[in-house]
C-alpha cells in the first residue's frame, strides 16, 4: 500500500479493485499536474504574445513567474487527463519549452 494514498474508509470487502470508481457516487480525481516553463529574457515577450488567439482556460488567469525576480520560469498548477492534454493548456511556443510533472496533494505533518 502507498502510504500517501491510504485506502479510502468503507472501500473493504465488496469493493473489488475492478468496480469503476464513480460506483461509489465519486467521480475519479482529475489528475494534477505541475507545469514548468522556462525562456530566456529576451524571449519573454514572445511567450505572453504567444497566448494571444491562443483558446486556453489559463487565459487571463494569473500563476507563479519569475520574469519580474530576475529569472524567467512560469508554473501553472493544472488539472488534465495526462501529459499531453496538460501541455495542450499551452501554446506550441511555450509547451516546447515545458515539463510536465504529475503532482497529488499531501498532507504535511
Ligand atoms: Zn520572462
Amino acid at each position: 500500500m502507498d502510504p500517501l494514498r491510504p485506502e479510502e474508509p468503507g472501500c473493504g470487502s465488496g469493493c473489488g479493485p475492478d468496480a469503476p470508481a464513480d460506483a461509489r457516487g465519486h467521480a475519479p480525481p482529475v489528475p494534477q499536474f505541475l507545469i514548468h516553463h522556462r525562456h530566456a529574457a529576451n524571449d519573454c515577450g514572445a511567450v505572453f504574445a504567444s497566448f494571444h488567439g491562443f483558446d486556453s482556460p489559463l487565459r487571463r488567469t494569473s500563476t507563479l513567474s519569475s520574469c519580474q525576480c530576475g529569472g524567467h520560469d512560469i508554473w501553472w498548477s493544472v488539472e488534465a487527463d495526462d501529459v499531453a492534454a496538460a501541455l495542450g493548456l499551452l501554446p506550441f511556443y511555450v509547451a516546447a519549452r515545458a515539463t510536465v510533472t504529475r503532482v497529488d496533494a499531501v498532507r504535511i505533518p
